[in-house]
């Protein structure tokens, strides 16, 4: 029998943990394979930790790594991917946000169809405030048209895949990390299932405006290198209009013979020509940044604890 390794990154989600085991064992029993639980404690405050070493006593195919502190749900996956054995790798929200009840069709699509991976989208985005959805929306078009990298609007981190596409995913050792990319970026063939959005089981969003907004710019550093090549197009476009005009006051001025006048136009012109220097000098920046915390080479995270 195969051996399928089901990953949860988990960040205070004690209320949340028994529900989840408890959907997924049922979800789990249905199916032909032998499963293994990878839990990761992502540096949780509350009684999270405490959840998961009940579990781990009760049954042992649970197991858990706890991270020294909060890094992260993209840490928190790639430490699940490296400690699961399993065959197949899924990797599931705790909040069960992703129904165990489609392990059923993904498993289909590996064994029986011969996908490599089965991924799943949502098609509706009910239930979240409308300005975070419009700003989603933005981000897709957005990334879609300056990366070669395929991301796919309202895909889930949720997803069955192969031992060989998991490697693969393993292999990609990048500190800022950016699942739904790195998952399109390593290719093998994916299946989409699409589902409704479902609400939290308990607890709360642990994804701030903020966190989300960052996160796109790590998806658009990590996977386009598109926003640097600004700088350049703006500076010929403002080159050309710097020599039309040069032109045209010469020549206004050979003809007329008056001066120009143009304190506020001087104004203006300096205002927008710096403004568009610093936003430039800013991307650099922002590519600069990343480089540096890459060349650093620290690890992804730190675990305090794993069983
Ligand atoms: N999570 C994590 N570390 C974090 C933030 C979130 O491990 O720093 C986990 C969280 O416990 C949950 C999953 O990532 O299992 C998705 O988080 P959440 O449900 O808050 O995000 P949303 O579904 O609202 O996008
Ligand atoms: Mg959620």
């Amino acid at each position: 029998m195969k051996r399928m390794s089901i990953i949860v990154p988990c960040y205070n989600e004690e209320e949340s943990v028994p529900l989840f085991y408890d959907a997924c064992t049922a979800a789990l029993s249905k199916l032909p394979v032998e499963a293994e639980f990878w839990f990761v404690d992502d540096g949780s405050l509350d009684h999270t930790l405490l959840r998961l070493k009940e579990l781990r006593e009760r049954d042992g195919r649970v197991h858990y790594v706890s991270f020294s502190r909060n890094f992260g749900k993209e840490a928190g996956i790639f430490a699940g991917l490296e400690a699961a054995t399993g065959d197949y790798l899924a990797v599931m929200d705790v909040d069960l946000q992703d129904p165990p009840a489609l392990l059923g069709q993904m498993l289909a699509g590996i064994e029986d169809e011969g996908w490599d991976c089965v991924a799943t989208r949502r098609v509706t985005r009910a239930g979240e405030p409308r300005l975070r959805s419009f700003f989603a929306r933005a981000f897709y078009r957005l990334i879609n048209r300056i990366s070669k990298t395929e991301v796919v609007d309202g895909a889930r981190d949720f997803r069955l895949m192969t031992r060989k596409m998991a490697d693969a995913v393993l292999s990609l050792k990048e500190v800022s990390r950016f699942s739904k990319g790195i998952f399109s970026w390593v290719g093998f063939r994916t299946k989409w299932l699409e589902y409704e959005n479902v609400k939290r089981a308990a607890g709360e969003t642990k994804w701030s405006f903020w966190k989300l907004l960052l996160y796109s710019l790590d998806g658009i550093i990590g996977f386009s290198t598109a926003p640097l090549a600004i700088a350049s197009v703006m500076g010929l476009v403002f080159c050309l209009l710097a020599f039309a005009l040069i032109l045209f006051f010469f020549i206004k001025t050979l003809i007329w013979g008056d001066p120009v006048a143009g304190f506020p136009a001087m104004i203006c012109i300096i205002l927008l020509l710096g403004g568009i220097q610093l936003f430039c000098i800013g991307i650099l920046g922002q590519y600069l940044s990343k480089t540096y915390l890459e060349t650093k080479r620290r690890p992804l995270y730190v675990a305090r604890e794993k069983e």
